[in-house]
């Protein structure tokens, strides 16, 4: 089979590129179905970005005990949350601390 160079626009920012007859050659080797949708330099961006895995640590959550994963590692002896005993922890209202009621007492003359 012959192949030829052709000009192709890529799908992410509209610029021409050229599907090289090497490269068309390779793509019929590989067998792959679909032509290029983008230009070196997006497929580049592409490559970079999805290189960047976001760090995800399973653990347990400490209220419910489910399993879920943190964006972080979890330190030892702080509280992980799942996500939904995250959202309710923070839907509560914060308890108002002792001293603050304390403090609103009016004290008594001696
Ligand atoms: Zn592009
Ligand atoms: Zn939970």
């Amino acid at each position: 089979m012959e192949f030829s160079d052709r000009v192709l626009k890529c799908c992410d920012c509209g610029a021409e590129f050229v599907f090289t007859a090497g490269e068309q050659l390779f793509f019929h080797d590989k067998q792959f179905k679909n032509e290029p949708k983008h230009c070196k330099q997006c497929k580049a961006k592409r490559v970079r970005g999805g290189s960047r895995v976001r760090p995800e640590t399973r653990t347990n959550c400490s209220q419910c005990g489910a399993e879920t994963t943190v964006p972080f590692k979890p330190t030892q002896g702080r509280p992980v949350l799942c996500r939904s005993c995250f959202q309710q922890a923070q839907g509560k209202p914060q308890p108002v601390p002792e001293i603050a009621a304390e403090s609103l007492a009016i004290p008594e003359p001696s």
